[in-house]
């Protein structure tokens, strides 16, 4: 491993480079403790393998439902879904990319999830109750917390399992409840009953008790709230870089650019922002490194799955901290005010970046563009 996790008394754990890295290289790669798509998104019908998020359809079939008409793509074979792996469940209606993620799932979480679709399931019907209180643009998933428990009920060294999964959580009870409320919004804060008691009737909890109490449920809800890490993939995207990086002649790339430009209009006039499969995932070491308004480092899905590869923006020392941008890049370009609101809500810490340091003598104002995500 090429970084190392280190502990400051003030600043708490962050990420560190173990050697150089140049601009645009990969620090390190990282399969997730757990990940799932989000329940509107499959609800929606967006294709992808249960365990790993790999799209379930060729780049012809999703540029097909995204733009709502018939296309047909050029260069083909920069299509890299292969659907003859795909796989099913036995027992469920559950999909694979791959015989490997079925057994991984199977063997880590799904063996204690899987049920018949019948509508009555504690497991659907928490889901629904999750839908009811998460509209898109969705950022989280409830989902993630069966399948964290579920892993620590299958797991050969329970002990460990949980440890592990507590990792994640460092925050007292209160900032817990704020952080488990700020989830779920003001308008749905009384659904938080009935989550927790649809996951308790969910969830077995021999020797996780302590996890299923409200006061475990609340914390859980804000182990995800503050850790987890969005993740898209698509089989389209995926086949426009390959096709891009072919070497084609000047007019055969303009033709090429036109026709993507045209096609990326027709998903956008026929699904809006929605064209990936979304989901949320769980990183030990990735949900290690701290937040900066100046980041050196950003999160790619460069394998067109879960697997997180984490990407220098700059050239990075040997000893530097790695750190990443909790906010995305439109709240990124606002004022230090309006990105410290957002952090102090979302996360409840105060951004001391150098960044932020830097414009400390910025008045206290929020971005003119910013109305809209005030509360
Ligand atoms: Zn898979
Ligand atoms: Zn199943
Ligand atoms: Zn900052």
């Amino acid at each position: 491993m090429d970084v190392e996790v280190r502990h400051d008394l003030f600043k708490g754990k962050g990420v560190y480079a173990k050697k150089p890295f140049l601009k645009d290289s990969i620090i390190f790669q990282e399969d997730p403790l757990v990940s799932c798509q989000l329940s509107w998104n499959a609800a929606y019908g967006y294709l992808a393998c249960d365990h790993c998020l790999r799209p379930l359809e060729t780049a012809q079939e999703n540029a097909g439902r995204l733009s709502g008409q018939l296309v047909e793509l050029p260069y083909p074979e920069c299509c890299t879904i292969d659907k003859s792996k795909i796989t099913k469940c036995p027992y469920c209606p559950v999909n694979y990319c791959s015989e490997e993620c079925k057994m991984e799932a199977f063997d880590h979480y799904h063996k204690m999830l899987c049920h018949e679709i019948n509508g009555s399931h504690p497991l659907e019907q928490l889901n629904e109750a999750w839908k009811k209180v998460h509209y898109p643009p969705e950022t989280n998933s409830i989902m993630l917390i069966a399948r964290l428990l579920s892993r620590i009920q299958q797991a050969s060294n329970k002990e460990d399992t949980i440890a592990q999964t507590l990792e994640f959580c460092h925050t007292t009870t209160d900032k817990s409840k704020n952080l488990a409320h700020k989830l779920l919004g003001e308008k749905f804060v009384n659904q938080i009953y009935t989550l927790h008691g649809l996951l308790v009737a969910a969830i077995p909890n021999e020797g996780i008790e302590h996890l299923l109490t409200f006061d475990g449920f609340l914390s859980l809800l804000a182990l995800i709230g503050t850790n987890t890490q969005g993740v898209g993939t698509s089989a389209i995207a995926n086949w426009a870089t390959k096709a891009e990086n072919l070497s084609l002649e000047t007019k055969d790339k303009e033709v090429f650019d036109s026709f993507l430009d045209q096609l990326y209009q027709q998903m956008e006039e026929n699904v809006g922002d929605f064209l990936n499969n979304e989901g949320v995932a769980l990183y030990r070491l990735q949900s290690c490194c701290n937040h900066s308004c100046d980041p050196n480092a950003v999160v790619k899905f460069m394998n067109n799955n879960h697997r997180l590869s984490l990407v220098a923006l700059k050239d990075i020392e040997e000893g530097e901290e790695i750190c990443i941008s909790y906010l995305d890049d439109c709240v990124l370009t606002k004022s230090r005010h309006s990105r410290c609101k957002e952090l102090m809500n979302n996360y409840l810490f105060v951004c001391r970046c150098d960044r932020c340091n830097n414009e400390s003598d910025q008045p206290d104002e929020t971005s003119e563009e910013d109305d809209s995500m005030s509360d």
